[in-house]
């Protein structure tokens, strides 16, 4: 046995191999061990092999899937190997065969998959300067492939995230490897654009690539080589769910570079939690495939305008102009709907299990009550979901048929196909269904005969059929009974009739198991042809989900539809920050009006004014409206936009072990490299990372540039009031603030944005109200009011860190006088003053 081990798992040397023996999957030597880590599994030993004990470690078989789970949620690996063969069919150790293979991107099974979130295999290729970057979802067989340049990498990640890359062994790519979970290295031989043709063009049965617009395309080609190759020796079988190959161009989407997707928290928070987001606000849908939807078209804003319209014009019929429209029926009609989408992938791979395909047809017989609510409406995009919608009669009748109410878990325990569906297998069930009858008649007859009342005919797993007879009354016995076994009290027989219906009954409930076996694998290979159908209405419900869920938002946040308009410009009334105006009581509204002869407002103003969420507020204005939605404002018209750039915030990226201020000036370059005028460009409180002349003169730059090569729309904030003078130099350039009050010692942001520089920056009010200590803030005070003065009268700037001079001690002569110079009124509360008030009288009172 050990030997049929070792065979196996030599070919599978950098995978854990899980080896089913009886009840458990046990695993070997170094394999043992490093899971009995990862698994907190227990660690024996048994045999021994070249004088050592051999380690052991396994799992009940029963439990295997939480352990993957655990392992493939850790970037791990798996080789199933299974019994094959009948117990006892040949002489010594039974056969075992791996059965799957189970990776982090190639999970296909419910139980291991996210529902939410999609978990894509990536390959990736580099050559003379072209980035291939092939991609394939498995769980729905998606599959697409995109050639660009090596600097997209990060970006097409941070969309994409997959769940497992492979790369050419020789191939070094230290980004992708700090941000993909699971690494696999495999020959470089593996990427070959010709494998690809061959392999694809069997696959999809045409002559050449050339229909799907990947002819020529020999990076990403090469990369599909090996991405194809790997995920069919992980299925173990053809993969007849990829019916398509499709090439995306970089001109399909609006361009957002890695850190542009994570400083708008589209899906996840700059801390790296999923709530609260742009997704975990919008995620309204029903089912998971309109939730993956979502998250999807998110990270996928549009390019084609005309498409972005037809999704708005959609949402609006969803939702009525009178608030009246088929939203709540929509989502109430989706509620039932199972995953489609995986059912159809777990048929094409025929590992679809029994309940899956009992909530198939649940969910295909749903579907006219899910489309009924949209079948009269304008927008073309419901008319068209409408018409994919409609219930596939003849798979559904199928379905019908031969799927029992409620199917058991597993096709091997019987109890699925449902009666009516094959004479053979009813009749070999109705022998075991009248099994019962004959029994009892049969223990009737035998009572009678042998006069023993309490005679029974019984039945176990074990020992089949049996009379048993008390020890009391064996001596009433009659001839043809056989002793099968004798008992504590009682021994138990078997007569020539009762065996003989023993015979059929047991060989009926086996050939019933065998037929029912044989005929759901019939009907998995029927329904094998239906899988691009299904997959089709997988796609209209995951679209009529997700825009049902723009439509609910509307309605529940006070959405409005965007216009997108030709002419260039940017205009919003009273738009908002979708998040953070869910986060705080009072949101205050603000406009934003962009245009060729305002194209950047120099955004200024105290910290925490609400700059940021400003500038955040009209990306994800822009980015909603070209994901189909509506958006957080009164009114928005939008003009061609082609791509939208964040310089937001700093943080180390230490991955690629780049500091603050590099990672700031690299995201800059980025932009200042890659925007258009028809871009969207954000930059917050650039050139924070170095000294400040160097800041300032960087920030100043950089905005000159914008304004005269780059001609984006801009929205720049900064601390540097100098930058302010940009906006008399340059027409196009407008000065706006975030306005704030002084009330007492303290300061009121009013989070409305006003024409103008700002007139004060507030740093240190800000400061106490965030709890520096009250002398460092009066120190500050003082120093700030030195350095004012000394601007005033043309002192140099070098002084800033000059001790200033100690203010005059106070004249204190009384222990009171002092007492009360101490004290922070500010920071007391009015019991702690009265106190106060009366401690400093009684100290008067005593001296
Ligand atoms: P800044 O970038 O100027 O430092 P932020 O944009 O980070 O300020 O905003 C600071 C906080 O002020 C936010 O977390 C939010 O609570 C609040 N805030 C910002 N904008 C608004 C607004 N328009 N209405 C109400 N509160 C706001």
């Amino acid at each position: 046995m050990m030997q049929q081990y070792i065979r196996l798992k030599i070919q599978h040397p950098d995978t854990l191999v899980f080896y089913r023996m009886g009840d458990f999957y046990e695993l070997f030597f170094e394999d043992a061990e490093y899971a009995s880590r990862l698994l907190d599994i227990t660690l024996t030993t048994r045999g021994a092999s070249g004088g050592q004990p051999i380690k052991m470690a396994g799992v009940p078989h029963h439990a295997l899937e939480p352990y993957l789970a655990k392992l493939v949620k850790m970037g791990k690996s798996a080789v199933i190997a299974e019994q094959v063969g009948e117990p006892g069919a040949t002489k010594g150790p039974m056969e075992r065969a791996v059965s799957r293979i189970v990776t982090p991107g190639t999970l296909t099974d419910a139980a291991l998959l996210d529902e939410r979130a999609e978990a894509p295999l990536l390959a990736v290729q580099l050559n003379r300067g072209v980035l291939g970057l092939v991609w394939l979802n498995l769980a729905n067989g998606d599959f697409r492939l995109v050639e660009t340049e090596p600097e997209a990498l990060v970006s097409h990640l941070e969309r994409l995230r997959p769940a497992e890359a492979l790369i050419p062994e020789s191939l070094k790519l230290p980004l992708l490897e700090a941000r993909v979970p699971a690494i696999r290295r495999l020959a470089d031989w593996q990427f070959d654009a010709k494998t690809a043709q061959e392999l694809l063009t069997t696959h999809f049965g045409t002559r050449d690539l050339a229909g799907f617009g990947a002819e020529g395309l020999n990076v990403a080609l090469s990369a599909a080589a090996a991405l194809f190759e790997y995920a069919r020796s992980t299925q173990r079988q053809a993969l007849a769910h990829i019916t398509t190959l499709r090439v995306e161009s970089e001109g399909d989407y609006l361009r957002m570079d890695a850190q542009t997707r994570r400083n708008l928290e589209i899906s996840e928070t700059l801390r790296g939690e999923s709530s609260p987001t742009l997704l975990s606000l919008l995620d309204l849908a029903e089912t998971s495939m309109g939730s993956r939807w979502l998250r999807h078209c998110l990270h996928h804003p549009l390019a084609s305008r005309q498409a972005c319209r037809e999704r708005h014009a959609a949402v609006g019929a969803l939702l009525g102009d009178a608030g009246d429209g088929p939203l709540s029926a929509v989502a109430a009609a989706l509620r039932p709907i199972a995953d489609i989408e995986r059912i159809a992938t777990r048929i094409a791979l025929t590992s679809v299990r029994p309940r899956e395909l009992s909530a198939l047809r649940v969910s295909l017989a749903a579907l006219d009550e899910v489309r009924a609510p949209i079948m009269s409406t304008d927008a073309a995009l419901l008319a068209q979901t409408y018409s994919d919608l409609a219930p596939p009669l003849d798979v559904l009748q199928l379905l019908t048929a031969a799927i029992t109410e409620e199917p058991a878990a597993m096709v091997r325990d019987g109890g699925v196909i449902a009666r009516g569906f094959d004479a053979e297998l009813d009749e070999l069930r109705d022998i075991q269904n009248n099994c019962g009858e004959f029994l009892i008649a049969l223990e009737t007859r035998e009572r009678e005969r042998t006069g023993i009342a309490n005679l029974k005919v019984e039945f176990n797993r074990v020992h089949g059929f049996y009379i048993e007879v008390t020890h009391a009354n064996v001596d009433k016995v009659p001839e043809d009974y056989r002793r099968r076994q004798t008992m504590k009290n009682a021994e138990r027989y078997i007569t020539p009739e009762l065996k003989t219906f023993e015979d059929k009954a047991l060989s009926a409930q086996e050939r019933a198991l065998a037929r029912e076996k044989m005929l759901y694998e019939d009907l998995v290979a029927r329904l094998l042809p239906e899988v691009p159908r299904l997959q089709r209405i997988a796609h209209a419900v995951a679209l009529l989900d997700g825009l049902n869920a723009f439509a609910q938002a509307a309605a529940r946040y006070d959405y409005r539809a965007p216009e997108l308009v030709d002419e260039p410009i940017i205009e919003i009334t009273g738009g908002r920050h979708p998040v953070v105006e869910r986060q705080v009581d009072n949101f205050i509204s603000n406009d934003t009006r962009l245009a060729p002869t305002r194209r950047m407002l120099l955004v200024t103003g105290p910290n925490m004014g609400g700059k940021s969420t400003y500038m955040r507020q009209v990306a994800l204005i822009v980015l909603l409206a070209h994901c189909g939605a509506f958006v957080p404002a009164e009114s928005a018209r939008i003009g061609p936009v082609d791509a939208i750039f964040t310089r937001i915030g700093a943080s180390d990226d230490l991955a690629s072990g780049r500091s603050t201020f590099m990672v700031e000036m690299t995201e800059a370059a980025a932009i200042l490299n890659g925007a258009s005028e028809h871009s969207l460009v954000l930059m917050d409180e650039i050139g924070r990372g170095t000294s400040t002349f160097d800041g300032m003169a960087l920030a100043y730059s950089i905005a000159r540039h914008l304004l005269d090569k780059n001609q984006s729309y801009a929205l720049f904030s900064t601390h540097y009031f100098e930058l302010t003078r940009l906006g008399h130099d340059y027409p196009e350039c407008a000065n706006v603030h975030l306005g704030a009050v002084e009330h007492g010692h303290s300061i009121v942001f009013l989070h409305a944005v006003q024409d103008g520089p700002a007139s004060q920056s507030y740093g240190i009010e800000v400061a106490a109200l965030a709890g520096i200590p009250p002398a460092v803030v009066r120190d500050a005070k003082r120093r700030l009011r030195a350095l004012e003065n000394r601007e005033v009268a043309g002192g140099p700037q070098e002084d800033l860190f000059a001790s200033l001079p100690e203010p005059e001690p106070a004249q204190v002569s009384h222990p009171a006088l002092s007492a009360l110079t101490d004290l922070d009124p500010d920071s007391m509360t009015p019991r702690e003053a009265m106190e106060a008030l009366y401690a400093l009288k009684k100290q008067l009172d005593k001296h």
